[in-house]
């Protein structure tokens, strides 16, 4: 096999003699140039290393980063890399918009690398293509390597599509995480906590955009980190192949926009819209239970202990029905039906997966909180823990080993590349335990059981994949699960397969996972767990996820964990009221973290329960209730709509304490949406005092406080929000 490759490259390289072509500028360098736009790229002649990219001036960083690394394992697991300036052999050609380049001579190995690059004249950018000719087990492929400069404004930065999005000013408040085996979920990696597979740099000299658009959904490392030079943007190919050669498609696209990041947004929203094969958009989707589409507020509480890592003894919400005096109490104050939103409610123990069934006290004692919640129209959903293997739990007496043992079922977790199977590195306070390979049937079979019996108490709702970021597995690299020795697509395709048989088995369940459901899962994993919080840990939250998804995906704004480590919530006390409008914003349903007396909490997990340390309850309620109102007369927009860029507008702005300092964020937030051809845009004040916002895009329209009430004009381009209030300008 490797011969016959090794053939045509040579008969390659060969020809290229003839057909060097020259660089424009009579350099070192080779060009291709989109016509339209006229942005170039150019490349090195003699290495391939990607030099130039922009119009008027470059917009990168390092001229010499080699064009490609690789990460090859031997048999025993042991990794190894090369790069392109490796090769002792370097050649290229130019044919038409087409550069390829052809390394080999490795030193100690015997392959090739063939990189290709076109430039695409109907989507504006550079394609990338690359091929490797080896024996060996290929892990991932980075190609091309590419750094931009480092910027200082506040408005120059990166855009990264983690948890549901986030803006990075300051590219040195990133803390970069290797992703290795075992697996952390909060990796750089797609689909995980990367939802969508590309990252940009906004500049106010132009923009760069590198992405995958990719119809397969293979599996990517999609993260950028600091370096001496400037901002290396990292997007790695994990092909998810068996062992030996390896082609890829010309899915990696590199290129240069102008604009915010709606603009480098718009990018990839162009490439969804006409490659989002099984997805439904919600207007049309009948699978769905009603619920779903009114406008609840999801209220999410523990009944055993206080915070994750306390005493599992029952707190004065259980039993379940306990809860019901504070839940009507909450819809009474802000007419919004609840969704109560169980933790710690498994009878094995708290955060321990695959098994959670029977709940703790029982299944009537649980069967007769659904029962009291459907008669006061609520509904019950429960966090589970995902795709992992518990031994041994931190926080009850609760042991697995012997079942571990007796049933040989190290057979179905997944393996280091070496072979082993150390600890798991998810949960680690709550249990030690292993993650499931989702390729087994034991996997499949466990979850799908367990999911159904939850389903059987009338559960409306499943967080299945806690702790699976994104809805995705974990990192396996068994020789003997039958799939490939080595990350890949392979792992969310498995996760499909599974989430669709438990959907088949339980119609009308909906699905969920922390973060929000990366995208080759949306269509099965409909309401998730989605925290803007989290980007404040050295950026700041922007609606991405929602800018490209909304049509097709509702979440709830998720249970804050962390969130309360990442902002000082003493210093900045509004900042729940921002939440809430931000969600609000993003077609997020809304929820509220409760004690076990009702009382609003920051963020889940929070160990610090004094009285002074709690959001303002009348100020969140009051938003609550405004907010409610608005969803529920504006589904078609605030549901259904396609996301618009916000108009333009000034107001004063707040700084949120961060614990990487603080971040201004404006005082007004806002988002546009459009119907069947009309576009209403919404602006929140999430202070607790009046604030005036001034734009010449507002003079002559007419704006309302409340749907259906009367409309005022705007004169002057300058509208007064009273504190907590929502208007929609026509
Ligand atoms: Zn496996």
């Amino acid at each position: 096999m490797l011969k016959t490759k090794l053939v045509c490259f040579l008969l390659l390289s060969a020809h290229a003699l003839f057909v060097i072509a020259g660089s424009p500028s009579g350099g070192e360098e080779v060009s291709l140039t989109i016509k339209d736009s006229g942005y170039s790229l150019s490349m090195n002649r003699t290495t391939g290393s990607v030099s130039y990219l922009g119009k008027d001036e470059n917009l990168l960083a390092d001229a010499n980063e080699p064009l490609f690394r690789i990460r090859f394992r031997n048999e025993d697991g042991t990794p190894y890399i090369y790069t392109a300036t490796d090769a002792r052999t370097c050649t290229f050609v130019k044919r038409g918009k087409r550069l390829t380049f052809a390394y080999s001579d490795f030193p100690d190995r015997v392959f090739q690398v063939l990189v290709s690059v076109g430039a695409d004249k109907k989507d504006g950018l550079f394609h990338f293509s690359m091929k490797v000719d080896t024996d060996d087990q290929i892990e991932w492929m980075e190609y091309p390597c590419v750094s931009v400069k480092e910027t200082t404004s506040e408005d120059e930065g990166i855009l990264w599509p983690y948890n549901e999005g986030g803006f990075f000013s300051d590219a040195s408040k990133h803390y970069y995480i290797e992703p290795e085996y075992p697996s952390q979920g909060n990796y750089g990696m797609y689909p995980g906590m990367v939802l969508t597979p590309f990252i940009a740099q906004v500049t106010h000299k132009g923009g760069v955009y590198f992405g995958a658009h990719d119809p397969l959904h293979n599996t990517r490392q999609v993260d950028f980190r600091k370096t001496a030079e400037g901002i290396h943007l990292q997007l790695r190919l994990y092909p998810g192949a068996e062992k030996g050669s390896y082609v890829s498609g010309e899915e990696t696209v590199l290129g240069c926009f102008e604009g915010n990041w709606y603009d480098a947004a718009d990018i990839y929203r162009h490439y969804f819209d006409s490659h989002h094969k099984g997805f439904v958009r919600l207007e049309e989707n009948k699978s769905l239970p009603k619920w779903y589409f009114e406008p609840y507020v999801v209220l999410t509480y523990c009944v055993r202990g206080h915070h994750d890592m306390d005493e599992m003894s029952p707190n004065k919400l259980f039993p379940y029905v306990n809860a019901m005096p504070i839940i009507e109490d909450f819809t009474r104050q802000t007419g919004a039906p609840v969704m109560a939103l169980l933790m710690h409610w498994e009878g094995t123990a708290p955060w321990a997966p695959p098994y959670v069934w029977p709940p703790y006290g029982g299944e009537d004692a649980l069967r007769e909180f659904v029962n009291r919640m459907h008669g006061i129209g609520g509904e019950v959903g429960v966090y589970c823990s995902g795709m992992g293997w518990t031994q041994k739990s931190n926080l009850v007496d609760y042991d697995k080993s012997q079942a571990f043992k007796d049933g040989h079922l190290e057979k179905y977790m997944c393996l280091a590349p070496d072979g082993s199977l150390p600890l798991s590195r998810i949960c680690t306070g709550q249990r030690s335990g292993y993650d499931l390979c989702p390729s087994t049937d034991f996997t499949r079979r466990t979850l799908t059981e367990e999911m159904k019996k939850i389903r059987s108490s009338g559960v409306a709702y499943i967080q299945m994949m806690d702790q699976n970021h994104g809805g995705t597995p974990y990192m396996c690299y068994s020789h003997d699960h039958g799939h490939p020795a080595v990350p890949g697509k392979w792992e969310s395709e498995a996760a499909n397969e599974l989430y669709e048989q438990v959907l088949k088995e339980n119609p009308g369940l909906v699905l969920g996972c922390e973060s929000a459901a990366a995208e080759p899962f949306i269509p099965k994993i409909l309401f998730s767990d989605n925290r803007c919080g989290l980007n404040f840990n050295g950026g700041q939250p922007v609606p991405l996820y929602s800018y490209i998804y909304h049509e097709y995906v509702t979440n709830f704004m998720g249970n804050n964990v962390c969130g309360d480590g990442f902002v000082d919530c003493r210093q900045t006390p509004e900042i729940f009221q921002y939440r809430l409008a931000y969600s609000f914003l993003a077609g997020d349903f809304l929820t509220v973290v409760i004690n076990d007396e009702g009382v609003i909490l920051w963020a889940w997990g929070q160990r610090d329960f004094s009285p002074a340390y709690r959001p303002d309850r009348e100020a969140s309620l009051t938003l609550i209730k405004r907010l409610t109102e608005w969803r529920k007369a504006c589904p078609e927009y605030l549901q259904f709509g396609r996301t618009k860029h916000p108009l333009p507008f000034e107001c004063g702005q707040s700084q949120i304490f961060t614990n990487m300092g603080p971040v201004n964020v404006p005082d007004v937030l806002s988002t546009s949406y459009e119907h069947k051809g009309k576009t209403v845009h919404f602006l929140v004040n999430w202070r607790n005092t009046e604030v005036n916002v001034r734009s010449s895009a507002f003079v002559g329209r007419e704006y309302s406080f409340r749907r259906g009430a009367e409309r005022m004009a705007c004169l002057n381009g300058s509208i007064l929000l009273p504190p907590l209030s929502v208007i929609a300008v026509y």
